[in-house]
C-alpha cells in the first residue's frame, strides 16, 4: 500500500489525509500541537469560549458546491447551521448600518439612509448578485486534474462574467465608495474593508454570506474535531505533538546526481547503477 505523511493537522491536512485513505492509501498525519483544527480553533479561558475562525462557512447550504465535500468529510451533517440576517454593523456618524445577507433587505435598508445613492445602491446589489453566481459555480474535480476539455469548459462558464470581472477585478473599495454621495454609506463600507480590492469585498461579508453560508453549531474546534473523527474511522493515524524538524530530500537528490552522472557519463554497468 502507497503512504502518505502528512504534516500539519488543519482542515486542509485533515481533508487531505480522509480523501487519501478513501483512496486506499495508509496516511500518518504529523501536528506539533495536541489537537486538531490548526487555526481552525476555539478555546476557553475564565469561563468564556474564543471561537476566532468560522464566521461564515462556505457549503453549509445543500446547493453550494462545497456542500458536498464537507459531508464526505463527516464535517456537517450532524449539526445544526445557524444564518445571520445582518452580517456586519457598523455605527457611522452615530447612525446605524446593517449589511444584510439578503442583497433586497440591504438595498432596501441603504436606500431608506441614501435615497440619494439608489443607482450606486443597485449597482452593488447587482454585483453582489454577480459575485454569487460566480461562486457557486459547480466543482467537478480539481484543476490539477483539468483535461483540455475541462478547461475549456471553465473557460465557458467564466464568460457571462468576463464582464463584471473588466470592470470591478482591479478596482478597490475607496474607488467603488467614492460614487456614494451619502457620507454615512461611504464611511461604513470604506470602514468594513478600505484598501480592499472590491471584488474581496464581495466574498466578505456579503456575498459568502448571501451564498447560505452558516455558522456549525459546536464552532472552530468542533468542526476541526468532527473531521478528525472521519479521518480515524477511516484508518488514518494521527500523531500530536509531534513536530516535523526537517523534510528529507535525500532521495530526490541522489535520483537527480545519478540521473546526470547516467546523461554525463552514459549507462554504465548494471552493478554501478543498481547501487
Ligand atoms: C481569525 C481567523 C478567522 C477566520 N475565519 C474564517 C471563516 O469565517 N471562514 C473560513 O472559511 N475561514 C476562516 N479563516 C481561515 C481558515 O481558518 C484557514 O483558511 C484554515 O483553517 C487553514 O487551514 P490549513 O490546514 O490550511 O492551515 P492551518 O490551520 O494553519 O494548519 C496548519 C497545521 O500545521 C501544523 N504545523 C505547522 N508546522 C508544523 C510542523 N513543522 N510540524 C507539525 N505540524 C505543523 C500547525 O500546528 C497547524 O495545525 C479564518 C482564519 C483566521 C485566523
Amino acid at each position: 500500500m502507497k503512504k502518505i505523511v502528512i504534516i500539519g493537522g488543519g482542515i486542509a491536512g485533515l481533508s487531505t489525509g480522509c480523501y487519501a485513505q478513501m483512496n486506499g492509501y495508509e496516511t500518518h498525519i504529523f501536528e506539533m500541537h495536541n489537537l486538531p483544527g490548526g487555526l481552525c480553533t476555539a478555546w476557553k479561558r475564565k469561563g468564556y469560549t474564543f471561537d476566532v475562525c468560522i464566521h461564515w462557512l462556505e457549503g453549509t447550504s445543500p446547493n453550494s458546491p462545497f456542500h458536498k465535500i464537507w459531508q464526505e468529510l463527516g464535517a456537517i451533517q450532524d449539526k445544526k447551521i445557524y444564518y445571520k440576517d445582518v452580517s456586519v454593523r457598523v455605527i457611522s456618524n452615530g447612525q446605524i448600518v446593517n449589511f444584510y445577507c439578503d442583497p433586497d433587505k440591504l438595498a432596501k435598508h441603504l436606500k431608506e439612509i441614501a435615497p440619494e445613492d439608489s443607482e450606486t445602491i443597485d449597482e452593488l446589489v447587482y454585483t453582489i448578485r454577480k459575485a454569487y453566481m460566480l461562486f457557486n459555480m459547480p466543482l467537478t474535480k480539481a484543476k490539477e486534474l483539468f483535461s483540455v476539455i475541462d478547461k475549456l469548459k471553465n473557460i465557458k462558464s467564466f464568460i457571462p462574467f468576463m464582464k463584471f470581472f473588466i470592470k470591478y477585478a482591479r478596482m478597490n473599495i475607496d474607488e467603488f465608495t467614492a460614487k456614494f454621495k451619502n457620507p454615512v454609506l461611504k464611511q461604513a463600507i470604506q470602514g468594513l474593508m478600505a484598501d480592499t480590492e472590491f471584488t474581496q469585498f464581495f466574498g466578505v461579508p456579503f456575498m459568502i454570506a448571501t451564498q447560505g453560508c452558516g455558522f456549525p453549531e459546536g464552532g472552530s474546534l468542533n468542526f476541526a474535531k468532527s473531521i478528525e473523527q472521519r479521518y480515524i474511522k477511516l484508518g488514518g493515524k494521527i500523531h500530536y505533538n509531534s513536530k516535523i524538524e526537517k523534510i528529507l530530500v535525500k532521495i530526490l537528490v541522489t535520483a537527480i546526481s545519478t540521473f546526470l552522472l547516467l546523461n554525463i557519463y552514459g549507462m554504465p554497468s548494471s552493478g554501478v547503477a543498481q547501487n
